[in-house]
């Protein structure tokens, strides 16, 4: 398949099945601007509960934070965000459209129109939205909706530490909002003004930043891999010299191969002791962390994984979108979409399908899907022909279908088909919920 073609049939996909529709519609629609529709808030939560699974339930060395978006507009003074959050605007002279002057093509042909040498000279554009607090509109209430959620982790770093009793190392992690006014936002939910990162601050004595910058690089990736993007499609990019931020000492990309090429999907940084010496110096407070088995008094060092829960969505997406053919009811091969995710984010688990919509078949799909709902997302669906059914529950990523036919009345036992192999299994009611348990853990 093309690459475009992928793009244009997955944003497609999204609208039809109420994933992802374009914000206010029904006005136009708004500047890059997206709404996460039924099976789109499933899936979302679904990728935020793995990686908050992964991050904080399953280890003894990170707890969790939901801290304020809006901030004292101190924090963005001290940690730099205020002078030097901006990126590099320039404007094509011919047809008017704004451009990042880092992100042209080499050719410097305008993207747009493809005019030669158009553009103007780079200015810096600051990326922060602002607004007032309180009634009144002057200088002393503005306020900012964070561009990071990682400044309201290093602001509560000594709130966390004392009352969690944690030694180093150890990590906060957050899921939130931040909001960033992005020249070019586009791609879909690639890149937007308004999206929900996931960021995890790792607080580490200094000479252990090395060792743990190699070991999240590598943890971030092998998250990817586990829950089902192939490894062909995700690499690892070092930041050279220039490319890195003023406090980094090193970070790198997981890149993952998207249709328009190779893109940033998550960043991991060494951000070294920058960001606590800066709020100890702006706030007054001493952050600063006692050592007690080598009595050394010392500012951590830190290692940050940043991804955006919109941009690995993006990704499951695409790594699992695929077309196939199945047999129809006839036997005969038709074209299927499937996508094929990792059961744990695949927005519903389970589907029950009455064979028929005779009556005696309702009650007993009613029981089952009674019996499934306080375990999986389920959806029960009657309408059409099951062959129909089947397609529709392939093409938003349902792992199993359960089928309740005439033998059931008999057998108390249903039809499970696999999304993927489409084989059919036949299982006991009684059965059934440890049987779809078993096939969703992966
Ligand atoms: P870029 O240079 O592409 O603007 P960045 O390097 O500034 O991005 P980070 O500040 O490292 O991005 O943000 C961490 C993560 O947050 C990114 O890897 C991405 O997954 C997500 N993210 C950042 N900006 C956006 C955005 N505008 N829309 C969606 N996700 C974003």
């Amino acid at each position: 398949m093309a690459k475009q073609d992928l793009m244009d049939r997955v944003v497609n996909l999204c609208k039809r099945r109420g994933f992802i529709f374009p914000s206010s519609e029904i006005y136009g629609g708004f500047r890059s601007t997206w709404d996460y529709g039924p099976l789109g808030v499933l899936l979302k939560r679904n990728v935020k509960d793995q990686w908050w699974r992964s991050m904080v339930q399953l280890r003894d060395d990170i707890v969790g934070l939901d801290a304020a978006i809006l901030m004292a507009p101190k924090v963005w003074e001290a940690s730099g965000h205020l002078a030097t959050f901006t990126d590099p605007l320039v404007d094509c002279r011919n047809c008017k459209e704004r451009f990042r002057a880092d992100h042209l093509p080499e050719s410097g042909a305008c993207p747009n129109c493809g005019a030669k040498d158009s553009f103007t000279e780079a200015r810096q554009f600051h990326l922060m939205f602002k607004t007032f607090v309180g009634p009144v509109e002057d200088d002393a209430s503005v306020a900012y909706l964070r561009p990071e959620t990682a400044q309201g982790i290093f602001v509560n770093y000594a709130n966390v530490q004392t009352t969690s009793r944690r030694k180093l190392p150890f990590g906060v992690a957050q899921i939130g909002k931040s909001f960033r006014n992005e020249i070019t936002p586009g791609n879909f939910i690639f890149r937007t003004r308004e999206f929900e990162q996931m960021e995890m601050e790792f607080f580490v004595p200094p000479e252990d930043s090395p060792r743990w910058y190699e070991y999240w690089c590598q943890e971030r990736l092998r998250w990817f891999t586990d829950l089902g993007v192939p490894e062909s499609k995700l690499r690892l990019r070092p930041h050279d010299t220039e490319e890195l931020s003023h406090y980094s000492q090193g970070t790198s990309d997981v890149e993952f191969e998207y249709p328009w090429g190779w893109g940033e999907l998550e960043g991991i940084a060494n951000r070294g002791d920058f960001d606590l010496a800066q709020h100890a110096k702006f706030s007054g407070e001493e952050l600063v962390y006692f050592d007690q088995e080598s009595d050394r008094r010392y500012v951590p060092h830190v290692i940050e994984p940043a991804l955006g829960a919109d941009r690995a969505l993006l990704a499951f997406l695409l790594a699992a979108y695929d077309e196939d053919e199945a047999p129809d009811e006839k036997g005969k091969l038709e074209k299927r979409t499937v996508l094929r995710f990792d059961p744990r984010l695949a927005p519903i688990k389970a589907a029950v399908l009455p064979l028929s919509k005779q009556e005696k078949l309702v009650p007993v799909a009613r029981e089952v899907a009674g019996l499934l709902r306080p375990h999986f997302q389920i959806d029960v669906d009657a309408a059409g022909s099951i062959g129909r059914r089947y397609r529709r529950q392939d093409e938003i990523g349902t792992p199993a279908c359960v089928t309740v036919d005439f033998e059931t009345l008999d057998d108390r036992a249903v039809t499970v088909r696999d999304r993927d192999s489409m084989k059919q299994d036949r299982v006991s009611i009684d059965a059934l919920v440890a049987y779809l348990q078993e096939r969703m853990a992966a």
